[in-house]
């Protein structure tokens, strides 16, 4: 087959994605084959796309950043939705209760979960039963686990161009699951156009314990498993979430509904809102807005994630990293000079691989860490 022949296929699936777009050789995916089998909704090689985003080799981030770029025409015209809540409250029935609906309503649906727990335990809390049997068996779906970066249950810089990624392969809504634990909820609303906050109804003081941060947060909150005897308890927590909330944000009311992924009440009317929301806020200007702040956002904290990975990948620097953390940690110094030696030593690491005096600044702070250094 000649390149236009390849990229003719390409074109044809891209127009046509009821016939997902086939490499010629699966084993070996060239560039081409990874831009347009994403494009042309292929699953696999969707899947395998994100698996090079995710690589921290240095040829596959090269290629991972080019196949970005050659995309990013084809993103941002999703619905991006957070959902989050703690473990157990229903986020995956619900999940998959809406997901369902969405591509049989002719939606391509994307399903990025985070799990935290795996930064800090190794343990699962997102991904250790069977989750989302019927939505991972859908054509029009695609679910897949998303590292959390440094950040407990923090949106990792993965998890955003993932959702890039599966807003070039046509999905419409992408949902980021995440559990309701640490800066969580926080990093999955300046990641999304919507946060879904899902809340159990407890049988004592509902609003007890809940962190403030969260519900001011939320774009809406559904308290779940409104269903069979709890559909009074249901109905009850949230009457009292409503002043809540109606007392936090000063008169303006963030919707708080009830609904059951097990008989799917509530659930027309959770998606019916957040499309109301949303295309009000892309009417007024307000989404873009959001987005635009999202994205300098996002550029700042990469640049924190590439100073970090300066730092790590230079070994002297590391080495006055890691005795200024030492020194700190015992009180042998303030963390400001600590940081202000590391800065120093990002700055002129001729310095710091040398040990030399040339800049007074790096030199005297490097020097302080000299004298401690060896007790
Ligand atoms: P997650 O940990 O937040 O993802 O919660 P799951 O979706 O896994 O649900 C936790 C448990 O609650 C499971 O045993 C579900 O079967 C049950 N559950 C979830 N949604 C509902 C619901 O709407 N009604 C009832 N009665 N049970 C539900």
């Amino acid at each position: 087959m000649t390149t236009a022949d390849t990229t003719g296929t390409a074109l044809r699936c891209i127009l046509s994605p009821s016939i997902p777009y086939s490499p010629r050789d699966p084993a070996r995916l060239t560039f081409e084959d990874y831009r347009d089998g994403v494009l042309g909704w292929n699953r696999a090689i969707l899947a395998r796309a994100i698996t090079l985003i995710e690589s921290n080799r240095s040829d596959h981030h090269e290629m991972a950043q080019e196949l970005l770029n050659q995309l990013l025409p084809h993103t941002g015209r999703s619905i991006r939705i957070g959902v989050t809540g703690v473990p157990g409250v229903g986020k995956s029935a619900l999940i998959e209760a809406l997901g369902c609906r969405l591509t049989a309503e002719g939606h391509r649906v994307a399903v990025l979960s985070i799990d935290p727990s795996s930064v800090r335990s190794g343990g699962s809390l997102l991904g250790d039963k069977t989750r989302m049997v019927r939505l991972s068996a859908d054509p029009n779906a695609f679910i897949r686990p998303s590292p959390s970066g440094l950040v407990l249950g923090g949106v990792g810089r993965k998890t955003r161009e993932t959702m890039l990624i599966c807003e070039a392969a046509g999905c419409d809504v992408v949902l980021i699951e995440t559990v309701g634990v640490g800066q969580s909820e926080v990093s999955v609303a300046s990641t999304t156009d919507f946060l879904l906050v899902l809340m159990l109804a407890g049988a004592g003081d509902e609003l007890q314990g809940i962190k403030r941060g969260l519900l001011e947060l939320a774009d809406m909150i559904a308290i779940t498993k409104a269903d069979g005897e709890n559909r009074s308890r249901a109905n009850i927590a949230a009457s009292k979430y409503a002043f809540a909330m109606h007392l936090l944000n000063s008169g303006e009311q963030t919707p708080v509904v009830t609904c059951s992924s097990l008989d799917g009440s509530g659930i027309d009317r959770i998606w019916r809102i957040i499309v109301e929301q949303t295309h009000e806020r892309e009417r007024s200007g307000v989404l873009k807005a959001q987005r635009s702040a999202q994205m300098v956002k996002w550029m700042w904290s990469l640049v924190d994630q590439q100073i970090h990975e300066t730092l790590q990948q230079s070994d002297a620097i590391r080495r006055v990293a890691e005795e200024a953390e030492r020194q700190v940690r015992i009180g042998a110094l303030s963390a400001m000079l600590g940081a202000e030696a590391i800065v120093c030593a990002l700055r002129y690491p001729e310095i710091s691989g040398r040990g030399g005096a040339k800049k007074p600044a790096a030199s005297s702070i490097e020097g302080r860490l000299d004298d401690r250094a060896s007790p």
